[in-house]
């Protein structure tokens, strides 16, 4: 009898239309208990760069670290595969499901940084699958296999810095594609009693709910906080008002900002990457159809768009009173350019680092009564209207003008944010090391 640490990695399984990897997970937690597994951490929810053009929806994906006896090594890897083939939406077009299993006590530092690659930019199958070969994983695809990809990122990432953690609850099948129905008080007062140790419970500008999802996957509500005890605490004082099949802990990357890479200059931005860079605002901000907000940044040797797509909201109204001059650091996901448009960042956040100063130029005032002068005409002098007195050497003084937008952080309001963007709230509650710990008594049902 020999003991064996293995990560089974899962990922896009899901569609628009039907499924969620995160309840193929749950659903094999209580089968793998029940084989004779033993969980050694809590299940991960891997958010992967949310810029890819091929993703799902959430781009989540999976993995399970368990610890078993290696007689059961085949009927765990029959449960893993059977299941995912059972709730995967495999007709849809663009589900191409991946499961990696990975028999290893640690992890290979060249797959932890291929997880890195696959949650900021983008990585390609033929990689994953020579990390597999070389330290002796197995990949089952499906279709067209481009889910070992995100299988093989989820394995790797074992949070080392920065993670959160979310409570999962599932609805049982006869309610899917219904109205949720959970009690919006008991969220509200669940939001209270917790923040800010949970976050985006609520969209504050609008003062609604938005742990509920829309549409037709099996998520009742999902909790997100910084510890497993405080997103279980919250489960409790929230009241489902249907049945809830199953719930889970999951350790997550979700409100970390994980995919975001510093780029020390712009001419280093690649397309469907997501960035933060530095550069001089180049353009004045102009709309564009849709109420869309666009400026350039430059730095010495390039310069870049970027879009404030918002229709609403914070974001879009700073990027409105930038001006040109303006030292920003931007954050966000890197569409390519076309023939008709460059390399364009779409925002999350803007920091507005040294505003520039913003200066209008003013006739001068009559030095015998005090009155503003009127222009004789281009560089031909002032005249005062009242007294009569004539300056013909005068020029126009500048003025420096108040600026209505100050140095700081702005991001897109709480309901257009995405799962990996780090909320304000957390700014200062970083993780920058993986504790060590045990897990909490009751981290999933059933
Ligand atoms: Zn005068």
């Amino acid at each position: 009898m020999t003991e064996i640490t293995k990560h089974i990695g899962l990922d896009d399984t899901d569609s628009t239309r039907r499924g969620c990897t995160t309840y193929i997970a749950a659903v094999l937690v209580e089968k793998l208990t029940k084989l004779g597994a033993t969980f050694v951490d809590y299940p991960s929810l891997v958010r992967l760069n949310p810029n890819v053009p091929w993703k799902t929806r959430g781009n989540g994906a999976l993995c399970l670290r368990i610890s078993h006896d290696d007689a059961l090594e085949l009927q765990i890897k029959e449960a893993v595969v059977s299941t995912v083939e059972k709730h995967s939406d495999l007709e849809n077009k663009g589900t191409d499901p991946g499961v990696v299993f990975f028999n290893s006590a640690r992890m290979p530092r060249e797959i932890r940084d291929f997880a890195q690659n696959t949650i900021t930019g983008i990585s390609k199958i033929k990689d994953a699958k020579k990390l597999l070969r070389k330290y002796g994983g197995e990949a089952v695809a499906f279709k067209d296999g481009r889910g070992i990809i995100g299988a093989l990122a989820a394995v790797g990432e074992t949070f080392q810095s920065d993670h959160t953690f979310e409570v999962i609850a599932y609805r049982t099948p006869e309610n899917y594609g219904t109205k949720r129905r959970v009690d919006e008080t008991s969220i509200l007062e669940m939001d209270k009693a917790t923040k800010p140790n949970t976050f985006n419970n609520v969209d504050e500008e609008r003062r609604r709910v938005i742990i509920t999802p829309r549409g037709p996957d099996p998520i009742l509500f999902g909790i997100r906080g910084e510890s497993p005890e405080v997103v279980k605490n919250a489960f409790q004082i929230v009241k489902a008002l249907e049945p809830v099949e199953r719930w889970v802990v999951f350790r997550t990357n979700q409100g970390t900002d994980a995919h975001l890479r510093r780029v020390k200059e712009l001419s280093q931005i690649r397309p469907y990457s997501s960035i933060i860079a530095k550069g001089s605002v180049s353009t004045p901000p102009r709309m564009i159809r849709g109420k869309h907000v666009i400026f350039s940044i430059k730095d010495l040797g390039s310069e870049v768009d970027c879009a404030a797509y918002e229709p609403t909201g914070v974001l879009r109204s700073v990027a409105r009173k930038l001006i040109v001059g303006d030292q920003v650091e931007v954050y966000g996901g890197v569409r390519p350019g076309s023939s008709d448009r460059p390399l364009t960042i779409n925002l999350e956040k803007i920091r507005l680092i040294k505003p520039a100063s913003q200066v209008t130029y003013r006739n001068p005032v009559c030095l015998k009564c005090g009155a503003r002068l009127k222009s004789m005409g281009k560089d031909k002098g002032f005249r005062c209207d009242k007294c009569r007195a004539r300056y013909p050497t005068f020029t126009k003084t500048a003025v420096r003008v108040k600026r209505d937008v100050i140095r700081g952080l702005y991001m897109t309001s709480t309901r257009s944010q995405r799962h990996l963007t780090k909320p304000s709230s957390r700014y200062g509650m970083e993780k920058h090391r993986r504790g060590v710990e045990s897990l909490v008594d009751e981290w999933h049902f059933p």
